[in-house]
């Protein structure tokens, strides 16, 4: 980001933000954390802190297949090195904040898009969306809605597809500006449960963002393209007003890869044991994040300062 990006985004945050909002800091744990998660972390707590907000620290672990209670022990341990605090007990939710310690709101979800008739039980793997060549596809593969039309007995799967309407959401990105997607086209019919009865990301995050009363959502730019349908899903559960989003810049390897927990890059824990302090890990990322000019080092406490606020 340029110092005038930089300056811009400061007038928009301070222009759009209400006196009090919350947001959220929401890792799967599915690995360790990584410099990618640094980055988002310091987005997430500089604009709080900055901007009057609260951070809930919400462990999503939709996928019972992929996570690990033992990944969840080590990001919290991070974190708490990190001296980044969620305030979860100060607004009355729990800590840790686990997606499958309370399941209904997803059960109830469901029900109430099903009571509207837009549910259907889908068979289709992967594979059958995909097709046989899956590398010639892009990452977003677009469900054509076979289930759907051919009428499956829901009692034969677990998984269930929501249709989408054949319409554009609009939203604004803070700072990407004026957005238009089209669900409906881009992805096609959301899986909300697979067959192994897990709910998706898709489904638990627009739920969690709702029944949390998340405000401000603030996440790398390779969830940009799941706004539209996440906001979509949401007035669908009657989410009553807009949320506003800000996608920032992901970390990228130096061979333009995104980083990620699986392929290994450095997780904090192995920073801190090459000898880096937490601040070091913060101003780092401020750095990569494009918040600061250089990598120099920055504790928890002066992350607000980044926006020219106080800690
Ligand atoms: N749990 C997601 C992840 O770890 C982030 C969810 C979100 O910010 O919407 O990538």
């Amino acid at each position: 980001m340029t110092e005038a990006d930089g300056v811009a985004l400061r007038a928009r945050l301070s222009a759009r933000l209400p006196a009090r909002w919350r947001t959220r800091f929401a890792p799967a744990p599915t690995g360790l954390l990584h410099m990618g998660h640094a980055v988002n972390a310091v987005y997430v707590w500089s604009i709080a802190r900055a901007f009057g907000g609260s951070v809930v620290v919400r462990i999503e672990d939709h996928d019972a297949g992929r996570s690990r209670a033992s990944y969840m022990d080590a990001m919290l341990a991070d974190l708490a090195w990190l001296e980044l605090r969620g305030d979860n007990h100060a607004i009355g939710l729990p800590t840790p904040l686990r997606q499958r310690d309370d399941e209904a709101p997803y059960q109830q979800a469901l029900a109430a898009l099903s009571a509207g008739g837009v549910v259907y039980a889908c068979h289709c793997s992967r594979r059958d969306i995909v097709g046989p060549f899956p590398e010639v596809m892009s990452d977003e593969q677009h469900y054509p809605g076979s289930c759907r039309l051919a009428g499956i007995p829901p009692q034969s799967t677990a998984a269930r597809r929501v249709q989408l309407a054949d319409e554009s959401v609009a939203f604004d990105d803070l700072r990407h500006g004026p957005q238009r997607q089209r669900p409906a086209t881009q992805c096609g019919d959301l899986l909300v449960r697979d067959r192994h009865a897990h709910w998706t990301y898709q489904f638990a995050v627009t739920v969690d963002d709702l029944r949390q009363s998340i405000d401000v959502v603030i996440r790398g730019d390779d969830l940009l393209a799941s706004t539209g349908r996440q906001i979509m899903l949401g007035a669908m559960l009657g989410r009553p007003a807009p949320i506003l989003v800000l996608h920032h810049p992901l970390v990228v390897r130096a061979d333009g890869a995104k980083l990620s927990k699986s392929a290994g890059d450095s997780g904090l824990a192995e920073l801190r044991s090459a000898g880096w302090s937490s601040a070091d890990v913060l101003g780092y990322a401020a750095w990569l994040g494009g918040l600061q000019s250089e990598p120099t080092p920055r504790a928890a406490s002066e992350l607000a300062a980044l926006w020219g606020g106080s800690a």
